[in-house]
């Protein structure tokens, strides 16, 4: 099953000259960051044969600093999903879990990594995609403060929260790929350059040096997660303790409503995003022809798995004019409140830790039908992609054998503070 790793294997150089910071190396990239000339399927159906005609940013700096791109690896259908399931091109086992999923929905870039067929590799995190397949694959991934990473040549899901991402074996090698990907671009205006002090190598800040350090421990994101889980993440709190670390448990009461606030708001980006997909602007057109909206219908009909198609239903209902106060505003205030919270536990805490997934990797099959189950495994994740800021996912050891991953998560622009602290567990 481990060849559904990639959904197309390509080998895509740049010219630069052979010293550039990634030269030697190889990267994975996620299949819903464009590649020109490369196709880009988002893992639906309904883009299997479009080839983009630009580089993401994200890519012609890759191709600037040296590296070789791999392919383009399998993903959950327009990053919707948290286990790979979803991808019109099949799903794939978790290489450190066999008969367990990746995590998603960058899950094939996870796997990349872990698996050894690429040293690095990108995701795209809009509630979790970088940091659930990291933490079920036992590597590390990072999800940048919003706006550290151009989004240009990235497919759009929910643009108000998703951020390009890394991932790696060790946390410095992910933290050398973000200093490649990392700083603004004239092609997205969401980007900005970090305050002066934070902006320095990401990779430089990962020596281990968690002595006086503050974390803060959030309740919330405890409750109701699975007992092993629990106890590897205590075991790794201890082990920083030792380092010279103190933490103090905090609470964060909104994020009880984060998963809902998430949901309403990503499903209404995507039903609005996902709106250019109809045959004839972008997709495949199924050959349609006749009355325009029968075509647009077919197509959509035939391109869009069903996930997909569940989220533009109810994103569609949450926009619509009688239901707009009622859900997306809601979830909007419910977004603010939630950054609120973040930002008073993070004015007495360099960085909030948690378990990064509830729960161990599940089995293949295991969540497809019960939707809801696979949107409440992101409790822990989609509060920071609502909060703005950046986080870390970081290998804390085992539970039955299945690998655990703990969530560092640090103030806006405060990589260097989330890089630090994780690799003191290494
Ligand atoms: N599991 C979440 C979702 O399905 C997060 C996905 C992501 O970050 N792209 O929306």
């Amino acid at each position: 099953m481990s060849e559904n790793i990639f959904i197309t294997e390509a080998e895509i150089t740049g010219d630069a000259d052979a010293d550039g910071p990634l030269a030697g190396r190889t990267v994975a990239v996620k299949d819903n960051i464009s590649t020109e000339g490369v196709r880009t399927t988002c893992g639906s159906r309904m883009l299997e044969d479009y080839v983009p005609p630009y580089d993401a940013t994200v890519v012609s700096r890759l191709k600037d600093a040296g590296a070789t791109i791999v392919g383009k690896t399998n993903m959950d259908e327009f990053g919707m999903g948290t286990t790979t399931e979803t991808s019109y091109f099949g799903a794939m086992e978790n290489p450190a879990a066999p008969g367990r999923v990746p995590g998603g929905s960058s899950g094939g870039s996870a796997a990349a990594v872990a698996a050894g067929d690429a040293d690095l590799a990108l995701g795209s995190d809009t509630g979790g995609s970088v940091r659930c397949p990291a933490a079920f694959c036992g590597v590390v991934g990072i999800k940048p403060t919003y706006g550290l990473v151009s989004r240009y040549g990235l497919v759009a899901y929910a643009n108000s929260l998703e951020q390009i991402g890394p991932f790696g074996q060790t946390v410095e090698e992910t933290a050398e790929l973000l200093d490649v990907i990392a700083g603004p671009d004239d092609r997205d205006a969401t980007t900005r350059e970090p305050p002066e002090d934070s902006n320095s190598s990401y990779a430089d800040a990962a020596d281990g040096d968690v002595d006086g350090l503050s974390i803060g421990v959030p309740t919330e994101l405890l409750e109701g997660a699975d007992e092993g889980v629990v106890e590897t993440f205590w075991d790794a709190l201890a082990d920083l303790e030792d380092q010279g670390a103190e933490y103090h448990e905090v609470s964060l009461p909104s994020v009880e409503h984060a998963v809902e606030a998430y949901y309403v708001i990503a499903m209404s980006e995507a039903s609005s995003n996902l709106a250019r997909f109809d045959g004839v602007r972008y997709g495949n057109s199924g050959g349609y022809e006749g009355n325009w909206n029968d075509a647009f219908g077919r197509a959509r009909e035939e391109g869009f798995g069903d996930e997909v198609k569940r989220r533009i239903l109810l994103g569609t209902y949450a926009l619509s004019a009688g239901y707009h106060d009622k859900y997306y505003k809601k979830a909007q205030d419910a977004r603010a409140w939630v950054k609120q919270d973040f930002d008073q536990a993070l004015s007495d805490a360099d960085v909030l830790a948690s378990p990064t997934m509830p729960v161990p990797p599940f089995e293949l099959g295991e969540s497809l039908d019960d939707p809801m189950q696979m949107y409440l495994a992101d409790a822990n994740t989609v509060p920071v992609n609502l909060a703005d800021l950046p986080a870390v996912s970081v290998p804390a050891g085992e539970t039955d054998g299945l690998p655990v991953g703990l969530q560092l998560v640090g103030p806006a622009f405060g990589e260097r503070q989330v890089v630090r602290a994780a690799s003191a567990l290494e």
